[in-house]
C-alpha cells in the first residue's frame, strides 16, 4: 500500500488526504492547528460568515426608501451610517466562531471515515533524504515535546500562509489587529483604518463600513484592488466612497502605534491618521521556514513559495506541494485542485495538469467583483487576442426592479470564432452569476452558443446572454466589413 504523508490540513491537505484514502492509499494528515486549516478556522469561513451579516445590512439600508419599505418614526437620519439596522458585533463573532469550528470539525470527521489518520502537531522533513527504496521520513513535533518519524512514499506539503507583519506596525489583537484577530472584538470598531487594499483589505472595509463603523481604507496603488478588472474596481471604490468610506490613494503606511485607546497610523509622506482600530491586510508569507526544505532539496522562490510544476510536483522527487505555500494562485479552491491532483500523480491515476485559465474567484464586496479567464490586462498586454464588451447592469430590467444600479458583465470572445475565453461581473452575488461564463470558457462554448441559451425574464443572467449576442452582431458586422 502505497504511504502518503500530508503536512497541513486545510484545502490542500485535506482535500488531498480524501482523494489519496479513495485511491486506496495509507494516508496521515499532520496539522497544526486544525483540520480546514486557515481557510475554515480564521481567513474565508469566518470573512464570508462576517459578510454576511454585512451583505443582509447593506441591501436593507441602500435600497429600503426606494423599494417602499417604511421603518419606525424617530429612527435617525439617512446620513447616519447605522441608522436603521444596528449589529451587535459580539454575537456575530460568536457565530462566526461557531460555524468555523463546526465546519473544522465536519471535516475532520469526513477525513477520518475515510480512513486518514489524522495527527495534532508540526510536520517536518527528516533530514536524510529519499531512502533506497524511495521513501521519505516526516517528523512530528507533537504539542508534548515528543517527536514521531513516519515514513512515506509521497509528501504533500500544503501549509499555507500566515499575516505579513510590518516591522512597526505589530499587531496587539486589541487595537492593531491582523485579519485573523478580528473576531475577538466584542464591539463594532467607531473608526476603523483598513491598510491595505487588496483583496482582503477591501473585503473587510466594505464589511465593516457596512456594519456601522467608519472606514479609511490606505492604498499604496492609485486605486483599490489594482490586481483585479480595472472597470470593476473603478465601480467598487465610487461605491465606496458614495457611502462614505475615506479612500486614500496612493498613501503607503509606514507605522501603526497604540496610544490609548487610539491607533496613529504614520504613512509614507509623514502624514498621520487615527482611529479606534486598524486592521493590517498587507499580504502574506508562506510557512515554508523551518520544514527542512532546502535539506530535502525542495527549491523555493525568492518569496519562500515552494516551486511546483503543473501536477503539483516540487523539485525534489517523491515531494508535491499545494495551496497558497505554493503562491500559485491563493484561492480555496485552486488549493484543492493542486492537493487532489498531486494525489492522482503519486497514485498513478489519470490526471490533467493545473489550468489557470478555468479558475473562477470572487471579490467578496457589495458589489461582488467575480473573474473568470482571460482578462483586461491580458488582452491589453497581447497575450490574448480577444474583443470586450461591458453591459452596465442599469439597463437590466430585473436590476432596475431590486434598484441595483452599480454593476456590469463584460465577456471577452476571440474575434475570428467567437470563443468565450474570459469575463467579470460585478454584481450583487457576482459569486453565483459567474457559473455560465465558466462553463463557457471551461467548454471552449461560443457567443452564439452563450446567447442562445434561454435566461429567466426578468433575471440578471440576461445580461450575459444579452452582452453575448451583442458581441455575436459586432462579429458579423467585423465579418461584413
Ligand atoms: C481573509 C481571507 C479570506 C479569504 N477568502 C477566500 C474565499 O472566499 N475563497 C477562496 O477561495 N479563498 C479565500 N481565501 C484564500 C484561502 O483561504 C486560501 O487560498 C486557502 O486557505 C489555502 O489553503 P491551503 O490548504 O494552502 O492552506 P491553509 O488553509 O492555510 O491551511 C494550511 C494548514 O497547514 C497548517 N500548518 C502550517 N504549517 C504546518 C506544519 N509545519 N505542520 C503541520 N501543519 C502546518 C496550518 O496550521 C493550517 O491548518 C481567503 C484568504 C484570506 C486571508
Amino acid at each position: 500500500m502505497t504511504r502518503i504523508v500530508i503536512i497541513g490540513g486545510g484545502p490542500g491537505g485535506y482535500e488531498a488526504a480524501l482523494v489519496a484514502a479513495q485511491l486506496g492509499a495509507e494516508v496521515t494528515v499532520v496539522d497544526r492547528d486544525g483540520l480546514g486549516g486557515s481557510a475554515v478556522l480564521t481567513d474565508c469561513v469566518p470573512s464570508k460568515t462576517l459578510i454576511a451579516t454585512a451583505e443582509v445590512m447593506t441591501s436593507f439600508d441602500s435600497s429600503y426608501e426606494e423599494l417602499g419599505i417604511l421603518v419606525a418614526d424617530g429612527t435617525p437620519d439617512a446620513a447616519d451610517p447605522a441608522r436603521v439596522v444596528g449589529v451587535d458585533l459580539g454575537k456575530v463573532n460568536r457565530r462566526v466562531k461557531r460555524l468555523a469550528i463546526a465546519q473544522s470539525h465536519d471535516i475532520t470527521q469526513a477525513v477520518t471515515r475515510a480512513g486518514v489518520t489524522v495527527l495534532r502537531g508540526r510536520g517536518r522533513l527528516g533530514a536524510g533524504g529519499q531512502a533506497m527504496d524511495g521513501s521519505r521520513e516526516v517528523l512530528v513535533d507533537h504539542t508534548d515535546g515528543t517527536v514521531e518519524s513516519l515514513r512515506a512514499d509521497a509528501v504533500l506539503i500544503a501549509t499555507g500562509v500566515r499575516p505579513r507583519e510590518l516591522p512597526d506596525a505589530q499587531p496587539d489583537g486589541e487595537r492593531i489587529l491582523a485579519w485573523t484577530q478580528v473576531y475577538d472584538l466584542e464591539e463594532l470598531p467607531r473608526e476603523l483604518i483598513v491598510v491595505g487594499s487588496g483583496v482582503t483589505g477591501a473585503e473587510f472595509a466594505g464589511a465593516y463600513q457596512a456594519l456601522g463603523s467608519n472606514v479609511t481604507l490606505v492604498s499604496s496603488r492609485d486605486r483599490v484592488l489594482p490586481g483585479e478588472d480595472p472597470d470593476a474596481a473603478e465601480v467598487l471604490e465610487d461605491v465606496f466612497r458614495r457611502r462614505g468610506m475615506n479612500v486614500m490613494s496612493r498613501s503607503r503606511a509606514e507605522s501603526a502605534k497604540r496610544i490609548g485607546d487610539r491607533v496613529e497610523v504614520t504613512l509614507a509622506d509623514g502624514k498621520v491618521i487615527t482611529g479606534t482600530h486598524c486592521l493590517m491586510a498587507v499580504g502574506s508569507i508562506p510557512n515554508t521556514a523551518d520544514l527542512g526544505l532546502e535539506e530535502a532539496g525542495v527549491a523555493v522562490n525568492d518569496w519562500g513559495q515552494i516551486k511546483v510544476d503543473r501536477v503539483s510536483r516540487t523539485s525534489a522527487p517523491g515531494v508535491y506541494a499545494a495551496g497558497d505555500c505554493t503562491g500559485v494562485f491563493m484561492l480555496a479552491s485552486v488549493a484543492a485542485m493542486q492537493g487532489r491532483i498531486a494525489m492522482y500523480h503519486a497514485l498513478g491515476d489519470a490526471v490533467q495538469p493545473l489550468n489557470l485559465k478555468t479558475v473562477a474567484s470572487n471579490v467578496f464586496t457589495d458589489p461582488e467583483i467575480a473573474t473568470v479567464g482571460y482578462t483586461h490586462a491580458d488582452v491589453t498586454c497581447g497575450k490574448m487576442d480577444a474583443v470586450e464588451i461591458k453591459l452596465p447592469l442599469r439597463g437590466n430590467p430585473r436590476a432596475k426592479m431590486q434598484g441595483i444600479r452599480d454593476g456590469f458583465v463584460k465577456l471577452f470572445a476571440r474575434p475570428g470564432t467567437g470563443i468565450v475565453v474570459g469575463g467579470v461581473v460585478v454584481a450583487p452575488r457576482a459569486s453565483e452569476l459567474i457559473h455560465s461564463i465558466s462553463l463557457a470558457v471551461d467548454n471552449n462554448l461560443t457567443v452564439e452558443q452563450v446567447a442562445g441559451a434561454f435566461t429567466v425574464y426578468p433575471s440578471l443572467s440576461g445580461s450575459t446572454a444579452e452582452a453575448a449576442r451583442q458581441l455575436h452582431i459586432r462579429k458579423r458586422e467585423g465579418a461584413g466589413s
